[in-house]
């Protein structure tokens, strides 16, 4: 692992934070993996990508303060997403990629499908590759599950085991603070100490007029089913719910993702800020940040 990134020209790219705003679990399919529906944002907090190409050094190298916890070498989703994509391209993998890696790993904020996400973006203006090429679909899938919805961005229903994309409603600008309690959690783990019936869906019609508060009613309505099995598995994420919950200005406190990420939907950004600086200083094995929605 390097210190900070390659000098020269290239490209930087950043890989924001994953926020599943609401998660129903809806199936199973034969093969095991779990059909899930979920309404999915991005909070600009992130990871960044930078990639140099035409390297004589190619390869990849990572700081940050989550450096130690992710591979450094091609069993990495930032590598593995230029491996792929130069296959399919037919041109030599000579980038050198240097992730700087902000966001906790196996948190529920899909750190890695973020970075290779933000790999294949930057790779495709680089290489001027067509956006709209199935064949980049297709890696994107075969990537993880949440690469397809990290390449699209924004706000998206997301269905099926991650693939099938649906414009969602407004986020962008709404303040929210991410918080974890330091403690690893393997998705694979939560989803076998699942039980129970499956959930329908809990897709709603965006309405593009309607406020924050009325899509924060909408939220409220919904869950994300996977926090019973999480908490038992990491009672810290109770914690960190009820401590977001009772930050003034918290509208909303959920667990993202298979967890133990949580975040909580606030007023506005400086009831975010002050929630942030509170949690932070009550909790220094946590990590916290104030951000918005992209
Ligand atoms: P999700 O929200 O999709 O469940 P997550 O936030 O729980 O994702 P990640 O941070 O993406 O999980 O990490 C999952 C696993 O992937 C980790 O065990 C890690 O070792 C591996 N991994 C490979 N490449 C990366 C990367 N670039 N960043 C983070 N993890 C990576």
């Amino acid at each position: 692992m390097s210190d900070g990134p390659a000098s020269g020209a290239g490209l930087t790219e950043p890989a924001p934070a994953k926020v599943n705003l609401y998660l129903h679990v809806v199936g199973k399919r034969a093969d095991g993996y779990h059909l899930l529906d979920s309404l999915v944002g991005f909070v600009a907090v992130a990871d960044r990508l930078h990639l140099e190409p035409g390297s004589a050094a190619p390869g990849l190298t990572v700081s940050g303060p989550f450096a130690a916890a992710v591979p450094d070498d091609d069993g990495n989703l930032a590598w593995r997403a230029v491996a792929r994509l130069a296959a399919h391209a037919g041109r030599p993998a000579d980038i050198a990629v240097h992730l700087d890696k902000q966001l906790p790993v196996a948190a529920g904020l899909g750190g890695g499908s973020a970075d290779a996400a933000a790999v294949l973006r930057a790779l495709v203006r680089l290489w001027d590759f067509d956006p709209g090429d199935p064949e980049l679909a297709a890696i994107a899938e075969a990537l993880g599950a949440d690469v397809p919805v990290c390449l699209a961005g924004g706000s998206r229903f997301v269905g099926g085991i991650g693939e099938d994309l649906a414009p969602g409603p407004p986020l962008a600008g709404l303040a929210v603070v991410l918080a974890n309690p330091g403690v690893p959690l393997a998705t694979r783990d939560v989803f076998r100490a699942r039980t129970g019936a499956f959930s329908s869906p809990g897709r709603f019609a965006a309405d593009p007029a309607a406020g924050p508060q009325d899509l924060i009613e909408r939220l409220a309505a919904l869950r994300n089913d996977l926090t019973a099995p999480a908490v038992t598995l990491c009672p810290p994420i109770g914690d960190v719910l009820a401590a977001l919950a009772a930050a003034p200005g918290c509208r909303l406190a959920r667990m993202s993702g298979s967890g133990p990420s949580c975040f909580g939907l606030f007023a506005d950004a400086a009831a975010a800020a002050r929630a942030a600086e509170g949690l932070a200083a009550a909790e220094p094995g946590w990590w916290v940040r104030a951000g918005h929605f992209l």
